[in-house]
């Protein structure tokens, strides 16, 4: 064992990924830590600047999987390393791509008509359009299949009226992407279709949630759908049942796992320099054996966490993923971050609790991962179902 340690990268992940996967992880580490980092600045009280998101298309990040439409055809790994580089930056960054790509852009490209993906997708890639995913109502988040949304089928397509909460993007959409029960089909998850709502539909609003201090740098709104007519051929024609939603989210899922080991590796280089800098007894709080466990439990958690999400994205891109290994890595990453970021705020005494040292924001962040796209205790639900083969849902 002659080799030296690199404690910044303890397993060497990045001699893991091919040349191409490196190439990705230099260029959004420095578009990360230069461009969205100067842009935080600006925004951290006002929310995004949608601007921003003609940059990400026009750079090739956003739908940066899929093959063709004027995508860049990256691996999954590569869609994972942006996805830890953007959020180490802030989350609501990581966001606007996961939301367009795997929700927005994913269901049109596994779910479309050939006229749908030829329409949408070059423009959601281009960030000319901004897309939203609309499955979540108030009364049903973790049980998306309760979901009380109708669509009655009438001369040439479907008037849909319904109630969807906490609609990332919702806000500044152009395209809607809206989860509803067909009701000649029945009350059932069978009954689920996805529809292509445009903006400016008669009976469509939105309203942001302004109450909202989870996740500070991200729109998120409601949208009301009263008698909404969507023609017949935009209904994504392969979305049958609940199924064709979940695996969008399951995507998602995917680059959160990813992103939330970003934010917790920001967190645990910020309070190894604060720690190192700070002498409240005359020494740095880092020569103390207490702080450096803390240190060596963060190391640890997040280079075991990375190792994970590198070998599902690997399995991913096999043909060999399934939903039940991003389940676990995204309740892993986001309880381990989650916890990481505590102890940082904690370690870095009251400055932990200010905006310039940005720890609380990335734990304002990590809440909102924790509980979107299926939260923690859901996914233990659907791991436990695997290992028992018990519905315990319910
Ligand atoms: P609930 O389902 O009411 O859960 C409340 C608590 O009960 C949780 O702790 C949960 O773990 C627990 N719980 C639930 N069921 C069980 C059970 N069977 N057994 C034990 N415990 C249980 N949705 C979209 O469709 N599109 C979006 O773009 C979107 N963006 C979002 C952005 C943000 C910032 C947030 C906060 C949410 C977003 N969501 C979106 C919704 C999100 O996916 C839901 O909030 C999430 O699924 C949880 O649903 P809920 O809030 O209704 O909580």
């Amino acid at each position: 064992m002659r080799s030296r340690f690199n404690w910044e990268d303890p397993f060497l992940l990045t001699e893991q990924l091919s040349a191409d996967e490196r190439a990705v992880q230099e260029s959004a580490r420095q578009f990360a830590q230069g461009r969205l980092q100067a842009e935080l600045e600006k925004t951290l009280r006002s929310g995004y600047d949608p601007a921003i998101v003609r940059e990400l298309g026009a750079l090739g990040y956003l739908g940066c999987t899929i093959k063709g439409y004027g995508c860049a055809g990256m691996s999954q790994v590569s869609y994972g390393l942006i996805a830890r580089e953007f959020e180490r930056v802030d989350a609501g960054y990581r966001g606007i791509m996961s939301v367009q790509a795997s929700l927005v852009m994913h269901s049109i490209y596994h779910f479309g008509s050939e006229g749908q993906k030829a329409a949408w997708l070059p423009r959601l890639a281009s960030g000319e359009v901004i897309g939203c995913f609309g499955m979540t109502e108030p009364d049903h988040g973790s049980n998306p299949g309760g979901m009380e949304t109708q669509a009655v089928t009438v001369a040439g397509g479907f008037r849909i009226t319904g109630h969807k909460m906490w609609i990332s993007f919702s806000p500044v959409a152009d395209l809607f992407i809206i989860w509803a029960k067909l009701a000649d089909v029945g009350k059932g998850p069978n009954a689920v279709r996805g529809f292509l709502v445009q903006k400016g539909a008669p009976g469509l609003t939105v309203r942001k949630v302004d109450d909202k201090v989870g996740l500070p740098n991200g729109l998120t709104g409601e949208v009301m759908l009263t008698d909404v007519f969507v023609p017949e051929e935009n209904m994504l024609p392969q979305a049958l049942g609940l199924s064709g939603s979940l695996d969008a989210l399951t995507s998602a899922r995917y680059s959160i796992a990813w992103g939330a080991l970003g934010s917790a590796e920001d967190c645990w280089r910020r309070t190894l320099e604060y720690t190192l800098a700070r002498k409240p007894f005359g020494k740095p709080l880092a020569e103390t054996q207490l702080v450096q466990k803390k240190l060596a439990d963060m190391q640890t958690e997040i280079a075991i966490g990375l190792q994970a999400c590198l070998r599902v994205g690997r399995l991913i891109d096999e043909g060999k993923g399934t939903p039940e290994m991003i389940s676990l890595v995204k309740r892993n990453s986001c309880g381990k971050a989650l916890d990481i970021a505590r102890t940082a705020r904690d370690l870095h005494g009251g400055n932990g609790l200010r905006g310039s040292y940005r720890i609380m924001y990335h734990m304002m962040n990590l809440e909102a991962d924790n509980t979107y796209e299926g939260t923690h205790d859901v996914h233990a639900l659907v791991l436990g179902r695997a290992q028992t083969g018990l519905q315990a849902f319910y």
